[in-house]
């Protein structure tokens, strides 16, 4: 190859990598490549919810909704005669102690909700609640469906 010919290809190849340089053109480099993860990054955070949302507002509030139901259910069981199954009659009687243990049933809830949420679980971060909220109201449901024990028992004079 004589000096001119391969002169004249190094032109040629610095010409055509110029011109595709040039802004308004296409990039050397396909466009998927560099633009695809920024754009699907960016549309990632448009598409996650903030935590303190309105579905999240609501279920939490069914939530502790529920769990107030089960304590008014379970205290209505109590004076009834019946005994409580999960806890112990004594905890249930402590009317301050159950009311904290309920309360607190609604925290935790709300924070395995927020640790679902915060490792990008969102469907079960609503189950949490959604199933929370079912198994409370249906514990409380049993708990007035209950007979009375017979004969109720009197209290200590
Ligand atoms: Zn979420």
């Amino acid at each position: 190859m004589g000096r001119i010919p391969f002169l004249l290809i190094v032109a040629a190849f610095a010409a055509t990598a110029a011109r595709a340089q040039q802004p308004g053109d296409a990039p050397a480099v396909p466009t998927i490549y560099t633009a695809a993860p920024a754009r699907a990054h960016k549309d990632m955070r448009a598409t996650v919810h903030p935590f303190w949302d309105h579905k999240n507002m609501w279920l939490f509030s069914g939530v502790g909704a529920s769990r107030a139901l089960d304590y008014a259910s379970t205290l209505n069981l109590r004076h009834r005669g019946r005994h409580e199954i999960l806890l112990t009659d004594a905890v249930v009687d402590n009317h301050a102690l159950f009311a904290g243990i309920e309360a607190t049933g609604t925290a935790v809830s709300i924070g395995a909700s927020y640790l679902f949420h915060r490792t990008g679980h969102h469907k079960i971060e609503r189950w949490v609640s959604i199933i929370h909220i079912g198994v409370a109201t249906g514990g409380s449901i049993r708990n007035y469906a209950l007979k009375s024990a017979h004969p109720a028992p009197n209290p200590a004079p």
